[in-house]
């Protein structure tokens, strides 16, 4: 199987998993909707002013919408979309999601969710609004307000996507962090492209309280490359201090990538899979994490959205 976004699928079929939604920006669009040979290539020539592209670690161990359908084709069951208890990872208004906490919470039981995880941004991330100590516990008041209401049909955890530092200290102190269910660490800046990264990233997962490191490079799609680190030793710290490593399956981030997902089983990680939804429609992105899961060759038993909540809420309880 061919892995750069450019190597165009075999099989050419239009199929309704994930619509192309017109708001995304362009790149986004590319990955979604190109169809045919050299379609996407074509797209990134124009959008380059005609220059023909080359392989670059930019654009490379991306999947387009056909990709991630024939992968799934072919992926063990268990890994499917479809049979993902937990959805992880999404934004609501309170943060910078298009959706209310209760739109979301539904759209997650109706996709055949059992169970969410809500994770809208620190406040450091001032571009995204992000929540303080007074917006996170309103939030969890509706939340139990939510979960009373949804009795066993659903339960929501509440998660808080947390911004790691410049010198990888968190930006939510110790006792805030204990309030939450789950506490994910996050890169959104500070990309230098010169500096390692390791001991950032190896300071953040190993502070108390943290559950899991999302989009760990912090790629997107033809704009960045993400961040340069020794990711054995990031893995490992992962592994022993019991963080799990996300999937994140949104289009522009597709970050862990195969390679480094299946270096991190190697490590012993456990994942999650993410859809980082910031509407309704997005939760579907959780396809593309499902895909990069088969690709890496994880085994279902180390992905924690395949568990039930109560499972889940265990292994949060002693992470
Ligand atoms: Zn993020
Ligand atoms: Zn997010």
């Amino acid at each position: 199987m061919a892995y750069a976004v450019f190597d165009a699928p075999r099989q050419i079929t239009r199929s309704s998993i994930i619509p192309t939604q017109a708001w995304l920006n362009p790149l986004v669009s590319q990955l979604m909707s190109c169809e045919g040979q050299g379609a996407l290539e074509a797209a990134v020539e124009r959008l380059g002013g005609g220059r023909p592209p080359r392989r670059h670690p930019v654009r490379d161990r991306f999947f387009c919408r056909q990709q991630v359908e024939e992968n799934l084709r072919h992926a063990p069951p268990e890994l499917r979309p479809e049979r993902m208890r937990g959805a992880f990872h999404w934004h609501t208004r309170d943060s910078d999601g298009k959706g209310t906490l209760e739109s979301m919470a539904r759209s997650c039981q109706r996709r055949g969710a059992a169970w969410g995880v809500v994770t809208d941004h620190s406040r450091a991330l001032e571009i995204a609004s992000g929540l303080d100590l007074e917006g996170v516990r309103l939030q969890r008041r509706r939340i139990r307000r939510l979960n009373h209401r949804m009795q066993d049909d659903f339960h929501l955890f509440q998660g808080l996507e947390v911004e790691i530092l410049e010198d990888g200290g968190l930006d939510l102190p110790a006792a805030e962090r204990e309030e939450l269910d789950c506490v994910l660490v996050a890169v959104h800046r500070a990309f230098d492209p010169d500096r390692d990264q390791t001991e950032r990233l190896l300071r953040a997962v190993s502070t108390p309280g943290v559950d899991v490191l999302a989009h760990p490079r912090g790629r997107h799609f033809h704009q960045r490359p993400g961040l340069k680190a020794r990711w054995s030793k990031v893995f490992a710290a992962c592994a022993g201090e019991g963080v799990a490593v996300e999937i994140n399956g949104f289009p522009r981030r597709q970050d862990l990538d195969f390679s480094l997902a299946a270096m991190a089983a190697e490590a012993g990680c456990q994942f999650f899979l993410a859809s980082d939804a910031h509407a309704p429609h997005h939760l579907e992105f959780d396809a593309f994490a499902c895909a990069i899961a088969a690709e890496a060759g994880l085994s279902p038993s180390d992905i924690l959205n395949t568990r039930q909540a109560e499972d889940v809420a265990a292994w949060l309880d002693h992470s």
